[in-house]
């Protein structure tokens, strides 16, 4: 549901529920209104002689009723209907009018304050009921005695006196003589009791009305306010599947690069100590990765996102998968990990093999975890029924065990017991939990035996439809034989060319890494657009189709393809680095050939590749050796002080090297407005100190490129800085900014493509996206704006200005950025 269907119906929930008080107004108002007519149409009878009140009598109520209808009407124009007083002061003008109405035309009375009491139904309140009563009751006494005494009344006072209506009445003779005997008696007997009475019947009907519809309308309130509370559920729970979709890809995609980069230095250096914290950095980042699946996963299930995906797989190979995976696990420890595997268990089978993979290796890792010496086995038995296969799993593992009393804590989401044993064992205390509730999504119940300090045994039975009834075999001698013939292939293809579309340069930089050394082409597109460019114009063997893109996305790129019929045959394979959309079933039903995730696994990239490579551009053997002494410096230009060399050790790579001239120059422009700034009030200690954090960063940020000049004259500011000494600080000042000036020049000619067309103004949507970007602190959107804006030359201050703004957005300054964006349009 979207944020404004929610919005209407909160609304109209806060209309007709909150604000009974204003309908209610209205509602009497519009009986005062149905009230008035009536008057109105008994006057115009009565001037017809239809009727036997005396005209004058008549005329006098009327004319005052009229005019207090039409203040009340004027007021209530002006006047909020929802507030509590207001319907105090439209009860008392209509009681009034009754009144008025009562002694010129008597039988209005009892019918017209009839009408409180349903507006006291309708707020269903006994406190307004008692009021109108109140007040229908003297109502009726001014009436009646009002008629009486000064003679005003109709037909029925001529019952009571001889004044001017008795000639209407002068039949009757009985009442006449009783109201001469004793008029106060009659009075009181024939009029106030009757309507007293009358009164008290209609409170009565009126007061179960009210039990009736208040009761409905608390019914009302109460669905209301579900209705409401499940749609502020439903909000929570859209607002976190978004939060979910955006934490995994937002996650894993920094991941990916850490993986990847990390992936590199372990193949590249030669340097053993490096290799070391390359493996370190690369188990960390294994931990990392399980952990953040870990917590989306369990998110996932609690919002109820998690949907099993069968599909149909094989329970021989499956398993081979997981036990070599375990297997690196349980040897590391000096474990023996044993596959006792039922080999009557069918060769193809039907059921999410991921997800009770999952199950498994959480259970097989924990037995690993928690086990010092000793083994752990997995044993599958299979029992057929019909086209079903039901498969008896068990954990076992012969380590430190559970206690009993901690049995029951097991599966509560980030508890781990007996921490004092396990402290130095790593966990989120989530993977029991996520096991048990996969499992009761396929219909099973995990169950557990242990002995404390003897081991423990997890188990569970599951249900799998026979796709291939033909039995698996024996598993362990598959298994040895897969393991002696496994490993990683290395492998070369320097004439095969491929294809990855992702628009976060550094994911292609990755990618483009990790397959460096097998001397595979290439080729990089930012964009579904790009890809379909590069496709009418080049063949490769194999496209990588990021999912998210900006624009067209992975899957309408797919359908692009596919319509303009670009690489028929060529295998399409899904990147996501989104965790949530990693659906299989989906990327099949799209036409992909296979899907990766992120971070990028270099093992499973280059499984794909080969497998989807034609054989004959695959040469088996060593990795191309990378090509390195030629490399770097000479792709670089030469830059006025600016030692290119001396960076290049630092960061090694001329790429990287780029990106941080890049963003070193971005900083330059706000870092000299900010050092004027502070320059100003250097007295100040907490300015000092600041001025002195700043030429601190400039003196190494400028080293990094290679701007040594710039760094030397920063770092003598910094120690004047240090030293206090003020007028050193001043003095050296201009010539720091002087220095940054000058390195910013020549910086920015270099970087400045010398083909970048010129534009004499710059585009005013790219102004308006980059604002609302910044407006919505979407810095992603605004850097790719600002990227697009730099493309071209402009006109004197308005470059200026442009690189101005780029510098502002470059530094989360959306403040001053929105200020410059201003200042653009001004000058267009
Ligand atoms: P963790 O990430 O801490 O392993 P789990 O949910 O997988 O979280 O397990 C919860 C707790 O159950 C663990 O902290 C551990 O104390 C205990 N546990 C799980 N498996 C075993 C096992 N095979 N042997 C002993 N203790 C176990």
């Amino acid at each position: 549901m979207g944020a404004y269907a929610n919005k209407e119906v909160t609304d109209d929930i806060a209309v007709y529920l909150e604000d009974r008080e204003y309908i209610a107004n209205k509602y009497v108002m519009k009986c005062f209104f149905i009230t008035m007519v009536f008057f109105v149409v008994s006057f115009v009878l009565n001037l017809l002689n239809i009727f036997v009140v005396d005209q004058d009598v008549m005329a006098s109520g009327f004319y005052p009723s009229l005019v207090i209808y039409c203040i009340m009407w004027l007021v209530t124009r002006k006047v909020s209907l929802s507030n509590p007083k207001t319907k105090y002061f439209i009860l008392l003008g209509m009681m009034v009018v009754y009144t008025i109405m009562g002694v010129t035309i008597t039988y209005h009375v009892v019918l017209t304050s009839i009408l409180p009491f349903l507006y006291a139904t309708l707020y269903s309140s006994k406190r307004i009921m008692k009021y109108s009563y109140g007040l229908a009751v003297a109502s009726t006494f001014i009436t009646v005695y009002g008629g009486y005494n000064w003679g005003l009344c109709d037909a029925n006072m001529a019952l009571l006196t001889t004044g001017r209506l008795s000639e209407y009445v002068s039949g009757n003779q009985f009442l006449l003589t009783t109201v001469n005997e004793n008029p106060l008696f009659t009075l009181a007997l024939f009029f106030v009791l009757p309507r007293c009475l009358i009164y008290i019947a209609v409170a009565f009907v009126c007061n179960n009305i009210i039990r009736i519809v208040s009761g409905s309308l608390e019914k009302a309130k109460l669905t209301a306010e579900l209705e409401k509370a499940k749609i502020e559920a439903e909000n929570a729970n859209n607002a976190k599947s978004k939060f979910l979709a955006r934490m995994s890809h937002e996650i894993r995609t920094p991941i990916n690069a850490i993986f990847g980069m990390n992936e590199m230095i372990l193949r590249e250096s030669k340097n053993p100590a490096i290799q070391k914290y390359a493996s370190d950095a690369k188990d960390s980042s294994v931990i990392l990765l399980g952990i953040v699946n870990e917590i989306l996963d369990s998110s996932k299930i609690e919002s109820g996102m998690m949907e099993l995906v069968p599909v149909n797989y094989h329970p021989g190979a499956w398993l081979n998968d997981i036990y070599n995976m375990m297997n690196v696990r349980a040897r590391e420890k000096g474990l023996e990990l044993k596959f006792e595997i039922d080999s009557t268990i069918p060769g193809e089978l039907y059921g999410d093999d991921k997800r009770i993979g999952q199950v498994l290796i959480n259970l097989l890792s924990n037995g690993v975890k928690y086990t010092d010496k000793g083994s752990v086995t997995l044993s599958i038995n299979c029992e057929r029924k019909e086209d079903v296969a039901v498969l008896y799993f068990s954990i076992k593992d012969t380590g430190i065990g559970i206690k009993q009393e901690d049995l029951g804590k097991l599966y509560e989401e980030f508890k781990r017991i007996d921490l004092g044993r396990n402290r130095n064992v790593e966990g989120t205390g989530l993977g029991l939990s996520i096991a048990k509730q996969l499992l009761l999504l396929m219909y099973s119940d995990l169950q557990i035996e242990s002995e404390y300090g003897k081991g423990s045994e997890f188990f569970f039975a599951l249900e799998q439809k026979i796709v291939n009834p033909e039995p698996i075999g024996d598993f362990v001698q598959r298994d040895t034989q897969t393991v002696a013939s496994g490993g990683e292939k290395m492998f070369t293809a320097p004439l095969a060319k491929i294809l990855i579309v992702d628009d976060v340069a550094m994911n292609r930089t990755v990618f483009k890494v990790l397959l460096k050394q097998t001397g595979i082409q290439v080729l990089e597109a930012q964009s579904g657009e790009e890809c379909l460019e590069i496709l009418q114009k080049e063949s490769v063997h194999i496209v990588f189709l990021d999912h998210m893109m900006p624009g067209m996305d992975g899957i309408e790129t797919k359908h692009q393809i596919a319509k303009m019929n670009l690489c028929p045959g060529v295998p399409i394979v899904m990147l996501t680095a989104n965790a949530l959309l990693e659906d299989r079933e989906l990327y099949r039903k799209e036409g992909f050939d296979a899907f990766l995730s992120k971070p990028i696994m270099v093992a499973k990239l280059e499984k794909l590749i080969l497998k989807f490579l034609p054989k004959e551009l695959i040469t088996e053997g060593a990795y191309a050796q990378p090509e390195e002494s030629a490399e770097a410096v000479m792709e670089l230009p030469e830059l006025e002080e600016f030692d290119f060399s001396y960076a290049l050790g630092i960061l090694q790579k001329e790429e990287l090297l780029m990106k941080f001239l890049e963003d070193f120059y971005k900083t330059l422009e706000p870092l000299q407005e900010r050092l004027d700034f502070l320059n100003e009030n250097l007295e100040e200690e907490e300015i000092l100190s600041e001025y002195r954090t700043g030429v601190h960063s400039l003196k190494s940020t400028a080293a990094t490129v290679g701007a040594l000049l710039l760094s030397k004259t920063a770092r003598l500011s910094e120690m004047a800085a240090i030293e206090k000494d003020l007028s050193k600080v001043r003095v050296l000042h201009p010539i720091l900014q002087e220095e940054i000036s000058k390195h910013k020049a020549r910086i920015g000619t270099m970087l400045r493509p010398k083909e970048k067309e010129s534009a004499e103004f710059v585009e005013a949507a790219y102004l308006d996206m980059l604002k609302m970007s910044l407006e919505r602190d979407d810095y992603t959107t605004a850097d790719m704006v600002c990227g697009e804006m730099q493309k071209k030359m402009y006109p004197g201050k308005l470059q200026e200005l442009v690189e101005k703004l780029a510098g502002q957005v470059f530094n989360l300054d959306a403040e001053n950025a929105l200020l410059t964006i201003e200042e653009i349009k001004g000058k267009e």
